[in-house]
C-alpha cells in the first residue's frame, strides 16, 4: 500500500524521450487495490508510455510512480526487478512460448519467485504447481494444462497470459491492449476474465483499450488520455460526447476505431450532410478503415 491507501501511485509524470518529444505530461493518477480501470485516447496518447513507467520498463523524466511499497522511479536495479516480479504484464500479442504446454508457460510467472538455476531446467515446487494450477482454474482453462501453447485459440491464449499473471501473485496488472487482436465475442470473455480475477483477487489492474464500448462495459473507472495528459478520470456513466471529444480530440475517424457510432451520427447531424447522419457516418466508418484496417478488422469498431 502506498503512503496514501492507494496501490498505484503516479505523481506529476513527465516522460521526454531523447528525439525530445514530450511524450506524457504532469500526470498524476491513484489506482486502489481490486480497481479495474480502462484508459482510452488516440494511437500516440501516451497510454503503453504510461504502463510501461508504471512497471519501471521505462525510467520517466520527472516524477514519481510508488507501487505498493516500492518507489519505482529512482530505484535501483534490483529493486526495479523485484517490483517487475509483483506486476503482471498482459501483452496484445499474448508472449506465449508456443511450443511449451499450457502449464508450463503458466510457471513462468513463478520464475522470478525461484532460484535461477532450477528455473531455468523448468523444474518447479509442487507449491509452484499449485498456485500455477488455481490460476489456470480461475479462467476455466485448467482441463487444457498439458495442451502445446500453439493448439490454443487467440481468447484461450489471453486467458493463459492473465493465468500466467496471475501466478506472479501479483499486486497490480498492467495489460496494453490485451483483446486487440481479438474478435468482438473473444474481446468480451478475456475482459470478463480479466476484471472477475482483478476483483477476486483485489488486485489493482490498468487496462489500455481501444474499443471504449469494452471500456463501458467493464471499467469501474475511465481514464481518457490525449496528447500526453489525462483529460477524463471518471466513472464510465461521466464519459459523455463532451468528455469523447476532449479525449478524441474531435477526430471522427478517431471516434470510430473507437467504436463510437453514437457520436459519429450525432456529430455528422450536427454537419447537416445532405445523405443523413447514418450515411456520414458510415461513410467516415469507411474512410477510417482505409486509414487503419488492422483496428478495422480487429473489432474496434461495432
Ligand atoms: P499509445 O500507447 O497511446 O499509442 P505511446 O505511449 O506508445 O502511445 O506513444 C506516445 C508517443 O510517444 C507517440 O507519439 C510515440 O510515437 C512516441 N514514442 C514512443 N516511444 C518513443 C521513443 N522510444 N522515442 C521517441 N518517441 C517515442
Amino acid at each position: 500500500m502506498t503512503k496514501n491507501g492507494s496501490c498505484i501511485s503516479v505523481r506529476d509524470l513527465r516522460v521526454v524521450f531523447p528525439n525530445g518529444h514530450e511524450a506524457l505530461r504532469s500526470v498524476s493518477l491513484d489506482v486502489g487495490a481490486g480497481e479495474f480501470v480502462c484508459v482510452i485516447g488516440r494511437s500516440g496518447a501516451g497510454k503503453s508510455t504510461l504502463l510501461r513507467c508504471i512497471n519501471g520498463l521505462l525510467r520517466p523524466t520527472d516524477g514519481t510512480v510508488v507501487v505498493e511499497d516500492t518507489t519505482v522511479t529512482g530505484a535501483s536495479a534490483v529493486e526495479r526487478r523485484r517490483l517487475q516480479r509483483r506486476v503482471g504484464f498482459i501483452f496484445q500479442e499474448f508472449n506465449l512460448v508456443d511450443r511449451l504446454s499450457v502449464m508450463k508457460n503458466v510457471l513462468a510467472g513463478r520464475l522470478g519467485h525461484r532460484p535461477w538455476l532450477p528455473s531455468m531446467l523448468y523444474y518447479f515446487s509442487r507449491e509452484d504447481r499449485e498456485i500455477a494450477f488455481r490460476s489456470l482454474e480461475r479462467v476455466n482453462l485448467a482441463h487444457k494444462a498439458q495442451q502445446r501453447a500453439d493448439s490454443l485459440s487467440g481468447g484461450e491464449k489471453q486467458r493463459v497470459a492473465i493465468a500466467r499473471a496471475l501466478t506472479q501473485n501479483p499486486v497490480a496488472v498492467l495489460a496494453d491492449e490485451p483483446v486487440a487482436s481479438l474478435d468482438p465475442e473473444l474481446s468480451w470473455s478475456v475482459m470478463s476474465d480479466l476484471r472477475r480475477t482483478a476483483v477476486e483477487t483485489k488486485i489493482a489492474t490498468l487496462v489500455n483499450i481501444h474499443d471504449i464500448n469494452l471500456a463501458r462495459a467493464f471499467a469501474d473507472r475511465i481514464v481518457g488520455v490525449a496528447d500526453g495528459t489525462i483529460v477524463f478520470d471518471g466513472p464510465p456513466g461521466d464519459l459523455d460526447e463532451e468528455a469523447l471529444t476532449r479525449v478524441y480530440k474531435g477526430s471522427a475517424a478517431a471516434l470510430a476505431l473507437a467504436g463510437v457510432r453514437s457520436a459519429l451520427r450525432q456529430q455528422a447531424a450536427d454537419d447537416d450532410l445532405a445523405d443523413g447522419p447514418a450515411r456520414a457516418a458510415d461513410d467516415t466508418l469507411t474512410a477510417a478503415a482505409a486509414q487503419d484496417p488492422d483496428a478495422m478488422a480487429s473489432g474496434a469498431v461495432r
